[in-house]
């Protein structure tokens, strides 16, 4: 063959991971930063679940989406959404065409890994008061040592009263932290091996240590007490009903000289829960029914009211059905659904755990994982070869740069997303991300070009 020619051919039959740098365009490089600047703000807003929930509900009804309650009337055209408790959110579009087509969803989550304080939290010990904290999600508990924390969550006082706390994220605003050792005198923490350095009851959170004066014990607590009572109107008791959570304290940053990346808090799962609230957003009169969901608890196995196994995915399928005139069964067979959530990047500094050829590359667009799981593809949904096709078509016509990839090598560990509890509900369903660096450490890394190509992707199958 001519040189030429097996050059073509070569084209046509090998496979070559795109990398967004080699198509980019000015006019796309602006869109990509304004994108990116209105995600950075997300971030910072929504760092826990019933923030973003409070947020996303502000942006749909920014954008002509009403409230809707189970049992209340849907029509063809409408836009709504279903506040789930404050702590998971559905947005959806009732289509124009025949409902029994199908629904397209798009589902993140917005619960991301954490330090929930206990139920009695505070304690006083050797003029310092302190909170104690349960882990929430799957943390590498070294990593949360000598960081900035902020914290943020709801107190329900026995009168049903609810009040919201934010203490930290304000410049002017109080920080608190967990300690640590000193190398000095860290000789033997530093044999052991790094999961067990840091015990789960060794997270105890420093919030204090003026003593309330005249007070003659419990000195130091007493004043946290006094002082939480004055701002808030809560006493000791009221922990017991309320959700307060440490989080890495600050602001989303741009990182790297070129600004091409973001660091932050928060990314799994923001950054596909922000592009699948977008595409719901910016969607002109698509013919289809969509919908987003905003869940809960996925870092903890996706449980309970708010959490993806909840059957209220379901409920609100039948109520769509009903009032558009279809059959649910129908509805759901036919639905199909993009698991938002995000990948593991290949990183240059741990090459072992990954097999690079399987791996999202960070910059080479948003990434699909047919499967997850571990174990032999264990605890997964592993979509089909024809919804693959499927959503590979769309991506093909929208011009997105995709890749393919498995989270990191065979056996290096696992993990899941909610993609097989959607799926379980006869919904074709496949997992579509942004590639991460440090996921779940309390600042990770995302690129901005990936980012984008998430938009674009969650955006096309929302047309
Ligand atoms: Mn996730
Ligand atoms: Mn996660």
């Amino acid at each position: 063959m001519k040189k030429n020619d097996l050059k073509e051919l070569k084209e046509k039959l090998f496979y070559k991971k795109e990398n967004v740098f080699d198509t980019r365009t000015k006019k796309e490089e602006k869109q990509i930063t304004d994108y990116a600047k209105g995600y950075m703000h997300f971030l910072d807003v929504a760092k826990t679940e019933r923030e973003a929930v409070v947020e996303g509900v502000k942006m749909l009804k920014e954008n002509g989406f009403e409230e809707y309650v189970l049992g209340g009337k849907i029509v063809a055209g409408g836009k709504y959404y279903l506040n789930n408790r404050g702590k998971s959110l559905f947005a959806f579009v009732a289509g124009t065409e025949n409902v029994e087509n199908g629904i397209r969803i798009c589902a993140a989550h917005v619960d991301s890994p954490r330090l929930d304080l206990k139920q009695h939290p505070m304690f006083e010990s050797e003029g310092f008061a302190y909170l104690k904290t349960h882990y929430y999600g799957g943390i590498r508990k070294y990593q949360w040592v000598t960081i900035p924390l902020a914290l943020h969550g709801v107190v329900t006082t026995v009168d049903g009263e609810s009040v919201e706390v934010v203490i930290g994220e304000d410049e002017c605003d109080p920080i608190f932290c967990i300690t640590d050792l000193l190398p000095h005198l860290g000789r033997e923490q530093s044999q052991k091996p790094l999961g067990t350095a840091h015990t789960g009851e060794g997270l105890n959170l420093l919030i204090g240590s003026q003593p309330l004066e005249g007070a003659t014990e419990d000195k130091v607590k007493f004043n946290m007490l006094k002082i939480l009572n004055e701002k808030y109107g809560i006493t000791e008791s009221d922990f017991v009903s309320a959700e307060l959570t440490a989080v890495p304290a600050g602001k989303a940053r741009e990182l790297g000289l070129d600004r091409s990346m973001i660091g932050a808090y928060g990314h799994d799962d923001r950054v596909c829960a922000y592009p699948s609230l977008t595409a719901i957003i910016e969607n002109k009169n698509s013919e289809h029914t969509l919908m987003c969901i905003l869940a809960d608890k996925e870092e903890i196995g996706s449980e309970g009211v708010s959490g993806m196994k909840c059957r209220l995915i379901v409920d609100l399928i039948e109520e769509i059905s009903k009032n558009l005139g279809g059959n649910p069964n129908v509805v759901r067979a036919n639905s199909m659904c993009l698991s938002a959530d995000v990948s593991a990047g290949y990183d240059p500094n741990y090459p072992e755990v990954f097999e690079k050829r399987n791996s999202a590359i960070i910059n080479c667009g948003v990434v699909m994982n047919k499967y997850t799981g571990g174990g032999g593809k264990s605890s997964t949904n592993d979509a089909s070869a024809e919804y693959v096709g499927q959503i590979r078509k769309i991506f093909k016509d929208a011009g997105v740069v995709w890749q393919t990839a498995e989270l990191g090598r065979i056996d290096a560990g696992g993990g899941g997303t909610v993609a097989m509890y959607i799926a379980n509900q006869n919904i074709n369903t496949v997992d579509l991300g942004v590639a991460v660096l440090s996921m779940h450490a309390p600042m990770e890394v995302i690129s901005k070009n990936d980012l984008y190509e998430a938009h674009k992707a969650l955006s096309a199958f929302c047309k």
